[in-house]
C-alpha cells in the first residue's frame, strides 16, 4: 500500500502532463515529420492560387483531391460574421497591432479565434501563414475542423496544435541544431523523467528522501519553464549559498546529460530547446516569422515564461511583426505549478504598447443559475479585476446538491442520477461529464458506471485493469483460485522470465494433448521427468515454477484478515495474497532492479493493487461482522440465502476476481465517437463543455487540495478550478460530497468544501444534505446492512469494532436501475439515506417486495438492529433474509395486482 507520504501531491495530480498526454502527436506520428521549413513556404503563384475560384487540389497533397467536391462556395465576408455579438465580430476584423481578448468562460473566446482563422484564410492570408496553438490536441482537431467547414479543405495542414506538438515538429525539423539531439529523438512522459531523475540521485549517492525524484524534477522543470539552465541555475544556487539548491542543480546537469546520452528530451526541454534554436540561429528565427504571419494563443493565461519567450520570438517586433492574437481569462489559469503566470495575460499591454484590448461579457454556454455560481466562487479570489459576464439562456434548473456517505455512495447517486436523466429528461450519454480533483478518484465512479451498465469514458491514464503488470498479476490470483486456469498459467509460467522457453512449453502442450490430461497437469508431469525430450534445465525451471506456486498457494492460506486488536476476522486478507505473489514470483524484485523507466510506475500500481485487495477484504468483513452478529441466529442462513445465486464465497479470492472481471469488462467499451460519460479531471476539462456536468468530491483536502488549506495561493488557484468546473455546465450541475472517503486504503472524513458555502444558498437544490450514519454509535457503527452491502461500507466507518472501516474500492453498489428522480426533499431526520424512491422503505409484515437480487418475497417480521428497522423477507426458493430498511436498498414494495 502506499504509505501517505507518497501520495501523488498536488503537484503531481492530475498528471502534469495529462493534457500533453498525446505529445507525441498520435495524429502527427514520427514517421509523418513535417517537411522541411522551406518546403512549407508559399509555391510561387500561391496568391492567385488561393483566390476565389481557387483549385483547393493545387494546395492539398495530391491524396486528398477527392475533397475537391467538398469545397463550400465562396462566402461573402459578413457570412463569418454572422452571429457574432459587437465585441467578437470586432476581434474577428481587427488587423494589425497585436489583439489580447480577456473574458470570461463561455464568452465565446475560442470561437472567436476560429472564427478570426476562418476570416483571415478568407482574406487572403495563406494556411502556412497560420500558427493557432491550443491548450490540447483534441482542441487543435476541433479548431481546424470548424475553420475547415467554414472555409474548406485548405485549412487542412494549417498548424492548428499544442506548444508541445507544434515544437515538436520545429525541433525535428532543425534537431541538428541542438545539442546532443538528432530528429530521431524520445519523448521522456514524467513517469519516464521521474525513473531517469532517481537513477541520477542514486548515481550522486544522494538520499532519496532528501532528495524526492518528485521534488527534484519540479525544480528542474520550475528551472526549465524559466528558461534557466544547469549553469545558470548552479550558479544561482552558489550565490544565494542555498546548498539543497545548489546540489539539486548539479543533478539538474547530469539528469540532462543523460537525457541527450539517450538522444531523449522531456516535456519542458520540447519547448525550451525551441526557443534555444530560435535565439541561437537568427536564419531559423527569421524562417519562422516570414512564416508565421498570424500567431494566435488560446487559454493563454495559461502560458509560462518559456512558452511566451517562445511566442515573442515567433512574432518579432517593430513593422515586420507577425499579427499576434491572444485570448485568456486570469480566472481559469491553473496551471501555476508547472510554471503557467497570468503575468503574460497582465503584462500584454505593457509588452505591446500599441495592443488592443477586447472584453467578451456575454456567455453564451451556460444557464443563469450556473453562472451566478461561478461568478459567486471566483469573486472570493482577492485582487482579480471584476468581470461582468452575462447570459440570456434564462435560469435553469437550480444546482443539485448530494451529500454521500462515501465516494461509493457518491458514484452510486451519480449513476442514478444520469439513468435518470437519461431516461426522463432526453439527455444522452455522451452530453453527460463527470469531473474530479485528481485521476485516483475515477475508480470508483468507474466502478459503479460500470455496475449500472453506463458507458463511459476516462480521459487520462491507461485504465487501471488494462495495465499489463496489473493483469499479469491477476493472472497469478486466476491460477491460485483455479490452477488449471490454462490461459493464466501459460500467462505467468515465463512472467518474470524463469528461464522456461517456448519450446519446452511446447513440448508441455505436445505431452497434455498426446494423453489428453489438462495442462496444468502436463506441466507437472514435466516437472517429474515425464515430458519427453524435455532438457533437465527445463524440468528444473518448471519445478522451480511449480514448487513456488505450492508454496505461495500455502502463504494464501494464512493471510489472515486480522481486526485492530490482531484476531482474525476469518477471512483472507486479499492484500496480504497480492504482496506474496509480487514478493514470492520474484515479479517485485524483477521490477525494482530494472533500468526501464516505465518499470517504477508498474510497481506503484502493483503496490495500488495491494490497496484495492485489502479494502476489498475490509469490506467483506465488514459484511461478515455483520452477519455473524450476536443474537443474531440466523445469520448463517442469511448468509447463505445472500450468496446463493452461485455467488463466489464472502470474500474469497474468487469474489475478488469476479469483482475485477467486472471492471476489465470494460474493456469493450466502445470508442470515442460513440454515446459515453466523459470522466475526467478538472484540470482536463479546462476548454471544454457539456449540457451536464457532476462535480465530485467538494471536501476540504479534497477539494480544495489538501495543500492549499494553509496556502492563501494555492487556495485561489483552487478555486479558479472551481470556476473552471462549474463553468463547463450548459445546462445541469449537481455538486456531490462524500463524508468519508478511502485514499490509498485510508478512509477519512473531511469537512464539506469551503467553496460550496461560496455558492448561493438560493441556487441550490439539496437532494440529500445529510449522510445516513453519524459515526461511531453503537456496535457496528450505524451502519447498515443493506446500505453496507448495498451503497460501499461507509457506514461501517467509525464504528468503534472495525477500525478504519471504510469504503472500498468495489463497495457493492448495486444497480438502481430506476434512480431516484432529483426531488427537493428535506434533509432525512432519521438517519436515511435516499434509494430508489429517496426514502427508506416503511414495511409491515405480510407485505410483498420485488428486490433487485432476489426476486419477489414478503416480509416476515419487522424490528430493529441498532438505531434502524430490520425486515426478515422469505425470498422463497432465494431464503429468508435480513434486510436493514435504510434507503439505497435495490428493493421496493411490490405492488401485488389481482
Ligand atoms: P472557455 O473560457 O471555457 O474556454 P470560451 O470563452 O472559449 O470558453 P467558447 O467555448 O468559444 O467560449 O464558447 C462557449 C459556447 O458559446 C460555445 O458553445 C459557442 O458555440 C457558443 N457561442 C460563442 N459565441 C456565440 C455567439 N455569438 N452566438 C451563439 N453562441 C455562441
Ligand atoms: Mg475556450
Amino acid at each position: 500500500m502506499r504509505k501517505p507520504e507518497e501520495q501523488p501531491t498536488f503537484q503531481e495530480q492530475p498528471n502534469l502532463f495529462s493534457d500533453f498526454s498525446e505529445v507525441p502527436l498520435p495524429e502527427e506520428p514520427v514517421d509523418d515529420v513535417p517537411p522541411p521549413p522551406e518546403e512549407d513556404l508559399p509555391p510561387e503563384g500561391y496568391d492567385q492560387l488561393f483566390d476565389s475560384t481557387r483549385d483547393s487540389a493545387a494546395i492539398v497533397p495530391s491524396g486528398r483531391r477527392e475533397k475537391r467536391e467538398q469545397i463550400p462556395p465562396k462566402k461573402a465576408d459578413t457570412d463569418l460574421l454572422t452571429g457574432l455579438n459587437p465585441q467578437q465580430k470586432e476581434a474577428v476584423e481587427h488587423r494589425g497591432s497585436p489583439l489580447l481578448i480577456v473574458a470570461g468562460a463561455g464568452s465565446g473566446k475560442t470561437s472567436v479565434l476560429t472564427r478570426r482563422i476562418a476570416y483571415l484564410l478568407h482574406q487572403g492570408a495563406a494556411p502556412w501563414e497560420i500558427l493557432a496553438i491550443t491548450f490540447t490536441n483534441k482542441a487543435a482537431a476541433e479548431m481546424r475542423e470548424r475553420v475547415m467547414d467554414l472555409v474548406g479543405p485548405q485549412a487542412e495542414r494549417m498548424w492548428v496544435s499544442t506548444f508541445h506538438s507544434m515544437c515538436v515538429r520545429i525541433l525535428r525539423a532543425n534537431a541538428h541544431l541542438a545539442e546532443g539531439l538528432n530528429s530521431n529523438f524520445t519523448i521522456y512522459d514524467s513517469d519516464d523523467s521521474k525513473r531517469l531523475i532517481s537513477m541520477v540521485i542514486k548515481d550522486h549517492d544522494l538520499d532519496l528522501k532528501e532528495f524526492s525524484p518528485r521534488g527534484t524534477l519540479s525544480v528542474i522543470s520550475n528551472w526549465k519553464n524559466e528558461l534557466v539552465g544547469p549553469d545558470e541555475a548552479l550558479q544561482d544556487a552558489k550565490v544565494s549559498s542555498n546548498f539543497h539548491r545548489e546540489k539539486i542543480a548539479t543533478l539538474y546537469k547530469a539528469y540532462q546529460q543523460r537525457l541527450r546520452a539517450a538522444n531523449a528530451v522531456d516535456f519542458d526541454d520540447i519547448i525550451g530547446e525551441v526557443v534555444a534554436i530560435l535565439r541561437r540561429s537568427p536564419e531559423v528565427t527569421d524562417h519562422y516569422r516570414r512564416r508565421f504571419r498570424h500567431v494566435l494563443v488560446d487559454e493563454y493565461q495559461d502560458t509560462n515564461h518559456a512558452q511566451y519567450v517562445l511566442v515573442s520570438a515567433l512574432v518579432g517586433k517593430g513593422p515586420d511583426m507577425a499579427e499576434l492574437c491572444v485570448v485568456g481569462d486570469a480566472d481559469q489559469s491553473i496551471y501555476a505549478f508547472r510554471g503557467a503566470t497570468i503575468r503574460n495575460i497582465e503584462e500584454f499591454e505593457r509588452d505591446y504598447p500599441d495592443a488592443r484590448t477586447i472584453l467578451l461579457e456575454q456567455n453564451y454556454r451556460s444557464t443563469q443559475t450556473i453562472l451566478t455560481a461561478a461568478n459567486a466562487v471566483i469573486d472570493k479570489n482577492q485582487g482579480r479585476r471584476p468581470k461582468k459576464l452575462w447570459t440570456d439562456l434564462g435560469s435553469g434548473q437550480p444546482i443539485g446538491g448530494y451529500v454521500a456517505d462515501n465516494e461509493h455512495d457518491e458514484a452510486r447517486f451519480i449513476a442514478e442520477q444520469i439513468d435518470d436523466l437519461v431516461d426522463n429528461e432526453g439527455f444522452q450519454h455522451k452530453d453527460i461529464a463527470i469531473m474530479y480533483r485528481t485521476n485516483n478518484a475515477s475508480r470508483a465512479l468507474e466502478d459503479a458506471l460500470v455496475r449500472s451498465g453506463l458507458p463511459y469514458k476516462v480521459i487520462g491514464g491507461t485504465r487501471f485493469y488494462e495495465r499489463k503488470e496489473i493483469r499479469d498479476l491477476v493472472a497469478y490470483l486466476k491460477v491460485l483460485d483455479n490452477p488449471d486456469d490454462t490461459v493464466a498459467l501459460r500467462r505467468i509460467i515465463n512472467t518474470p522470465r524463469r528461464g522456461i522457453g517456448d519450446r519446452a512449453l511446447a513440448l508441455v502442450t505436445v505431452h497434455a494433448e498426446n494423453l489428453e490430461i489438462p495442462w496444468a497437469a502436463a506441466l507437472q508431469d514435466a516437472a517429474e521427468g515425464k515430458v519427453a525430450q524435455l532438457s533437465g534445465r527445463g524440468r528444473n525451471a518448471i519445478g522451480g515454477f511449480l514448487e513456488m506456486m505450492t508454496a505461495l498457494r500455502k502463504e494464501t492460506e494464512n493471510a489472515d484478515m486480522q481486526a485492530s486488536d490482531g484476531t482474525s476476522l476469518g477471512l483472507p486478507d486479499l492484500g496480504k495474497v497480492v504482496n506474496a505473489v509480487l514478493d514470492m514470483s520474484g515479479y517485485r524484485a524483477e521490477l525494482e532492479k530494472s533500468n526501464d523507466p516505465q518499470d517504477g510506475a508498474r510497481l506503484d500500481n502493483l503496490n495500488e493493487l495491494v490497496a484495492v485487495g485489502h479494502e476489498f477484504s475490509q469490506e467483506s468483513a465488514n459484511l461478515k461482522a455483520y452477519i455473524d452478529m450476536p443474537g443474531d441466529t440466523d445469520g448463517e442462513s442469511e448468509a447463505e440465502a445472500m450468496l446463493s445465486e452461485g455467488e463466489a464465497p464472502l470474500g474469497s479470492l474468487q469474489a475478488f476476481l469476479e469483482r475485477v472481471s467486472l471492471v476489465a469488462d470494460a474493456d469493450q467499451i466502445p470508442p470515442e465517437s460513440q454515446d459515453m460519460i466523459t470522466l475526467m479531471t478538472l484540470h482536463t476539462a479546462k476548454g471544454l463543455e457539456f449540457p451536464v456536468v457532476f462535480l465530485t468530491g467538494w471536501e476540504d483536502g479534497q477539494f480544495p487540495h489538501m495543500r492549499a488549506l494553509s496556502d492563501p495561493t494555492e487556495l485561489a488557484e483552487e478555486r479558479r478550478l472551481a470556476y473552471v468546473g462549474i463553468t463547463r455546465a450548459k445546462q445541469r450541475l449537481f455538486i456531490c460530497r462524500a463524508v468519508t472517503r478511502s485514499g490509498w486504503g485510508q478512509a477519512v472524513n473531511n469537512p464539506p468544501s469551503r467553496f460550496l458555502a461560496e455558492v448561493p444558498e438560493e441556487l441550490w437544490e439539496w437532494i440529500r444534505e445529510e449522510p445516513t450514519f453519524a459515526g461511531g454509535s453503537g456496535s457496528y457503527g450505524s451502519g447498515s446492512y443493506g446500505s453496507g452491502y448495498g451503497s460501499g461500507s461507509g457506514g461501517w466507518s467509525g464504528s468503534g469494532g472495525y477500525g478504519s472501516g471504510g469504503s472500498t474500492s468495489f463497495g457493492s453498489t448495486p444497480m438502481y436501475r430506476n434512480g431516484g428522480k432529483a426531488a427537493k426533499q428535506p434533509a432525512p431526520s432519521t438517519r436515511s439515506s435516499t434509494g430508489r424512491g429517496g426514502k427508506p422503505l416503511e414495511l409491515a409484515v405480510g407485505d410483498r417486495v420485488n428486490h433487485d437480487k432476489y426476486g419477489l418475497g414478503s416480509v416476515k417480521s419487522v424490528d430493529r438492529v441498532g438505531t434502524h428497522a430490520t425486515a426478515m423477507i422469505d425470498f422463497g426458493g432465494s431464503g429468508t433474509v435480513r434486510l436493514m430498511l435504510v434507503g439505497g436498498l435495490p428493493m421496493e414494495r411490490a405492488v401485488v395486482e389481482y
